[in-house]
């Protein structure tokens, strides 16, 4: 990536929410950008064909929300279905915008127009075929290639522009095509060219009722293309909406939280106008995901106003991938930050008071160790002197069952106050690690902890991690950029170099903030402690993860974060100390971890959302798939319905397992088809094999 792209800024502020000024493009009656909501959409699996299998799921579609409804169109035939389609629709009264589906066929693409109000083109394969070819373009050849595109592309503008049909130009990362795969890779800026050749050549014939996309099922990259995307066309004056959406993502869990971190984190950056989520699903499941995703944006009234961090330069990376430095600390056994896997924490309300409870909490700390997937330091808030011995059981046991867990004590203001440098100067030499919960804005209080908290550290000569909290709600999270400034200078004077921030939920404008400027705040100063990322889904929220997985998510594809701590709370707000939700927090802060690819904990499965063109029952493939790989850590799995499309949308997979024909599967070893006609009876043996004789096969344990 050149400097230039990088010095574009995508944004007003990445410290407070702007929505990108967009113009409104009509969908029919649906107006996508401008102050318009964002919309939800979806796409139908039946065959197009199949007319009144599909116009019922549009009703079902319909009647869950959805506000777009996009069907495949592969062929001359499936175009022929379309009026049949919209008869249909209208006899149950359904108005709901119909988009065609285009890959490979200009001549489907033109015959879909009159039928639907937009027609979506994948710029990777709208005319060129894909052939994974490896050459050098010249400058002549490449302008050629361009002008053939023109030919191709012309044609369906003018029928669209004449019509009042909308194009969605949308590129996916695993489809590029040669041309740019050989000039830009295959990186997100590869995707952003892409799209604008075909860009340019809409506003040069003066159509602009134009729909971008930057798919990927790697949420990193999508993230950094829209962005770029947005950073360039700004650059260039175009002011076209987003379609947004991560492609096969899968199913269950690991597609909603993956769905949740690609889109999610682009709503917050004030991206998008539209959005798909893709599940291996029924897709009216797609629909309350979507929902839930676009809801808090749409129900934004005022705009926060971004601080000004005037001499502060932005040492994130918007539009790649760094981790931030932080200096590393060793928490009894465990490492965290600098070059360390992120870790995964878990936070309780206080010692268990009985040991079978304390085993209870172990055990299970102990059984999730031998999944791969174990919390990895515990922290425990100390606010009582009766809680000191219960500490030390829970240490003493620790030791036993779980020794690879690294526990952190917290006291509380009223306990360090009571106790100061008696009971838990004891306590903490017992503790591989201190931690201290200090109020913002520091107030005499807070100097009066940080003072003790000092003078424990160094007595026990232990790391420190401060833990801001907001002192009222809707404190700016500027106050506590600020007094994590001072904290660790005080630190540093102090001579405990190794530290560690913390902070809890609740700061304005919100956590993605909070934690962009205290990273920038901190780097201003020189100072580079490693981040806790706190975070905890709203108790009243049912779908609360999705908005923690959109937060840390975004977070961690900025490189920030070297420890992941979820908190659930019980309904009246008060942290949860039961083992199901510590489970669940554990399970949710790696699964977060996965979904951007910053820690590989588990089999990474890729499986398209299916559509007409599918040609097995995806769904039931993808489960018996997941039941017999799924040990297979790091290993990446593709299952795809088409062999038209698959092999093109499975971007970076170890292995495909691709629909062929009816009841036929062609194997794949990355882009390179090896086995093709298999019977689908015998076919997920043989990509057991397959993966056995590329050596990349474990027994499960
Ligand atoms: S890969 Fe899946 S979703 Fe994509 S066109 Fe083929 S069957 Fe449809």
């Amino acid at each position: 990536m050149t400097d230039s792209y990088e010095a574009l800024p995508y944004c007003p502020s990445p410290f407070a929410y702007t929505r990108r000024p967009t113009r409104v493009v009509q969908v029919g009656d649906v107006g996508i950008g401008g102050d318009n909501p964002i919309r939800v959409q979806s796409m139908t699996t039946p065959a197009t064909t199949d007319v009144a299998a599909t116009v019922a799921q549009i009703e079902r579609l319909v009647a869950a929300g959805c506000e777009i409804v996009r069907v495949t169109v592969p062929s001359a035939a499936d175009a022929e279905a379309l009026p049949r389609i919209r008869a249909g629709m209208k006899e149950r009264s359904l108005r709901v915008p119909l988009v065609a589906d285009i890959h490979f066929s200009p001549q489907a693409a033109l015959l879909s127009v009159p039928h639907v109000e937009k027609v979506r083109i994948n710029p990777g394969n709208f005319v060129d075929k894909k052939r994974f070819d490896v050459r050098e373009y010249s400058d002549e050849q490449y302008s050629a290639e361009l002008e053939r595109l023109q030919e191709k592309l012309t044609p369906l503008v003018q029928a669209c522009a004449e019509r009042q049909v909308a194009l969605r130009i949308g590129t996916n990362h695993g489809s590029l095509s040669d041309r740019i795969l050989n000039r830009y890779g295959d990186t997100p800026l590869g995707m952003v060219e892409s799209a604008l050749e075909f860009v340019r050549i809409c506003r040069r014939l003066d159509f602009h009722d134009i729909i971008l996309s930057m798919k990927a099922s790697h949420t990193m990259v999508a993230i950094q293309a829209y962005r770029l995307l947005a950073a360039r066309m700004d650059a260039e004056g175009m002011d076209y909406p987003f379609h947004l959406g991560v492609t096969e993502a899968g199913d269950g869990e690991d597609g909603r939280i993956k769905s949740a971190i690609g889109i999610g984190a682009l709503l917050d950056d004030g991206i998008g106008d539209t959005v798909r989520v893709s599940l291996t699903e029924d897709p009216v499941a797609e629909i309350p995901v979507a929902l839930a995703l676009v809801r808090p944006y749409n129900e934004r009234s005022s705009p926060v106003i971004a601080p000004t961090l005037s001499g502060v330069e932005e040492t994130r990376r918007p539009y790649d991938y760094r981790r931030r430095r932080a200096a590393t600390v060793s928490i009894g056994g465990v490492t965290c930050g600098g070059d360390a896997p992120i870790r995964v924490e878990n936070l309780l309300s206080a010692p268990p008071a009985d040991e079978a409870t304390t085993r209870r909490i172990l055990n299970l700390l102990t059984r999730a160790a031998g999944t791969d997937t174990p919390c990895e330091i515990l922290e425990v808030v100390v606010s009582r002197p009766g809680q000191v011995s219960d500490m030390e059981r829970l240490v003493d046991l620790a030791a036993e069952l779980a020794p690879d867990l690294a526990i952190a004590a917290r006291p509380t203001a009223a306990f360090l106050q009571a106790e100061a440098h008696g009971t838990f100067a004891h306590l903490i030499r017992r503790v591989q690690r201190l931690a201290f919960r200090v109020h913002a804005p520091l107030d005499e209080d807070g100097l009066l902890k940080r003072g003790i908290g000092l003078d424990l550290a160094g007595m026990a000569g232990r790391p420190i991690c401060w833990v801001l909290t907001p002192a009222m709600p809707g404190t700016h999270a500027d106050v506590a950029a600020h007094l994590a400034v001072d904290l660790l200078e005080h630190t540093r004077r102090a001579g405990l170099p190794h530290t560690q921030v913390a902070l809890e939920p609740g700061f304005a404008p919100g956590g993605v903030s909070a934690y962009r400027l205290l990273a920038e705040r901190l780097a201003a100063a020189g100072l580079h402690p490693s981040l806790i990322l706190v975070d905890r889904p709203a108790p009243d929220d049912q779908d609360g993860s999705l908005a923690v997985a959109a937060r840390l998510g975004s977070l961690l594809c900025d490189g920030m974060g070297d420890a992941v701590r979820i908190e659930i709370r019980d309904a009246q707000g008060k942290r949860s100390d039961t083992t199901a939700d510590l489970d669940r927090a554990r399970e949710l802060a790696y699964t977060i971890l996965q979904g951007t690819r910053v820690r590989i904990v588990k089999t990474e499965f890729i499986s398209c959302p299916s559509c007409g063109r599918t040609l097995f029952d995806l769904e039931e493939t993808t489960r018996r798939i997941k039941e017999r790989t799924r040990h297979l850590k790091g290993l990446k799995i593709a299952i795809m319905g088409c062999i038209v499309n698959g092999p093109g949308e499975m971007a970076d997979a170890d292995f495909g397992y691709v629909g062929w024909g009816p009841g036929k599967v062609a194997l794949f070893v990355g882009h390179e088809m090896v086995a093709k006609d298999i019977d689908l009876a015998q076919a997920d043996q043989r990509l057991v094999q397959l993966i056995k004789d590329n050596g990349r096969w474990v027994d499960p344990a």
